[in-house]
């Protein structure tokens, strides 16, 4: 007489190979797909033997295997109990409730029916446990997931406003005052000068980089103080090129070999060894660094500053540090709406930054911080909203943080912007950038 074999498992597609295993001639199969159907068919079938998953539905296996041993009638069915958590503690659960075998899945239907006939010649003895993570066989190595090749990114070495900061409070925004590394394959262009240039000059590539673009904005400390600290003017085989607008009080080159002057620093810029050119930026006017075009718009601050446009890689982003949006107006930035007598004010830059995928742009003052320092050159959160809302920004990352703002601060701040966003039913990702924060292109 054929020996009665029931599966239990929730998988069709398992019971199905089984059913059609080298040796199905040999049993008469049932099956069954959940806990109930399993017990129904074990009075209905009286199997000899049940190949069961443990965690079947509605009843676990180590369930139903302890109803079998409390029966008298039922105890003496064999179980084989199968699964894919083959921890230790299933392991042994399965074992000491009674079951003759555990085996791990996945198995190979062949190795399943060498397991049934040896049960059935008696000879079946539980194997010792399977061992940790060895569901599948062994990779090579660890996965790691690489998914931006990082040929094009944008990096900040440094995300704080007007003045550097240090301490406990400022560990995870970072205290480093303005610099922007913009690279794409071979080209490389960094974007102010601030204390977070240092670090970036120290890596291995850029301080032995040939060719370097720095763009400055504009000429206030916090965006040229780390200059004289970037290695790679220190090596005699680079290339600098310092692009900077014009139109405020002296040439760049003047300002530089002034702050180079003994009395502030000990090198002189005629005693940079890398080899130094400066170019002017005319405002409105494209210019290209390798495969990275640059585009430049006013900003509303002290002087000729600019705020900038670049296509990288076929993204295209802005980036403007010190910028006072809707100076001196202190409401509601929903109702800056284009009929506004204020909004012909940001016009023009609204548009320059419309078909951007992302922008980095400062929002430097909570709503009651503002009211202080109207004219300094920076946007409230409210007025920056209204500059992002009307032009259709999808993505903004926050930079240039004040000196005075907290990590507690920021992430408070961080609120209101979500707040703001709400208020003027525009819906954008916002993100707080931070010194050593990394954007694939
Ligand atoms: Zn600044
Ligand atoms: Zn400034």
């Amino acid at each position: 007489m054929k020996k009665r074999i029931l599966l239990a498992d929730p998988s069709k597609e398992l019971l199905r190979q089984i059913l059609h295993g080298p040796e199905h001639q040999l049993y008469q199969f049932e099956t069954a797909t959940s806990g109930h159907e399993c017990l129904e068919k074990i009075e209905k079938f009286a199997p000899d033997l049940i190949v069961i998953d443990l965690l079947l539905p509605e009843i676990h296996g180590i369930e139903i295997l302890r109803r079998l041993k409390n029966s008298p009638q039922k105890k003496k069915i064999g179980l084989i109990l199968t699964s894919v958590q083959a921890m230790i503690q299933n392991y042994h659960a399965a074992l000491e409730a009674g079951a003759d075998y555990f085996l791990q899945k996945p198995f190979e239907i062949d190795h399943l029916y060498a397991i049934l006939a040896r049960y059935f010649e008696g000879a079946l003895t539980p194997a010792p446990f399977p061992g940790k993570g060895s569901l599948v066989e062994k990779p090579e190595e660890h996965f790691i997931p690489h998914l931006h090749p990082h040929t094009s990114h944008i990096k900040f070495w440094g995300t704080r406003g007007s003045n550097p900061v240090s301490g406990q409070e400022y560990i995870r925004y970072g205290g480093n005052t303005p610099c922007l590394e913009v690279r794409h394959k071979n080209d490389l262009v960094i974007i102010d000068a601030g204390t977070g240039i240092r670090a970036l000059g120290d890596v291995d590539a850029i301080r032995k980089a040939k060719a370097i673009h720095l763009i400055i904005g504009h000429t206030h400390w916090d965006h040229i103080i780390g200059f004289p600290f970037f290695a790679p003017l220190y090596n005699p085989d680079c290339h600098v090129t310092i692009w900077s607008p014009i139109g405020f009080e002296k040439p760049t080159k003047e300002l530089f070999t002034e702050m180079l002057g003994y009395a502030y620093f000990p090198v002189r810029l005629d005693d940079i060894r890398a080899k130094l050119t400066f170019k002017d930026i005319q405002e409105g006017v494209p210019f290209s660094i390798g495969e990275i075009q640059v585009n430049s718009h006013y900003a509303y601050h002290p002087g000729a500053t600019l705020c900038f446009k670049l296509k990288v890689a076929g993204k295209t982003f802005g980036y403007a540090t010190d910028n006072e949006i809707l100076m001196g107006y202190y409401g509601n930035p929903a109702e800056i709406t284009k009929d506004h007598p204020l909004f012909s004010s940001c016009a023009s830059l609204v548009k320059f930054f419309k078909e951007c995928d992302f922008l980095v742009h400062e929002a430097q003052y909570f709503p009651d911080e503002y009211e202080e320092k109207v004219g300094w050159g920076h946007s409230s959160i409210g007025n920056a909203t209204a500059l992002i809302k009307h032009a259709g920004i999808k993505e903004w990352i926050i930079t240039h943080h004040d000196p005075a703002h907290t990590d507690e601060d920021l992430q408070h701040k961080l609120q209101v912007h979500h707040e703001m966003l709400e208020v003027c039913k525009h819906t954008c990702r916002i993100r707080m950038a931070f010194d050593g924060l990394s954007i694939p292109l």
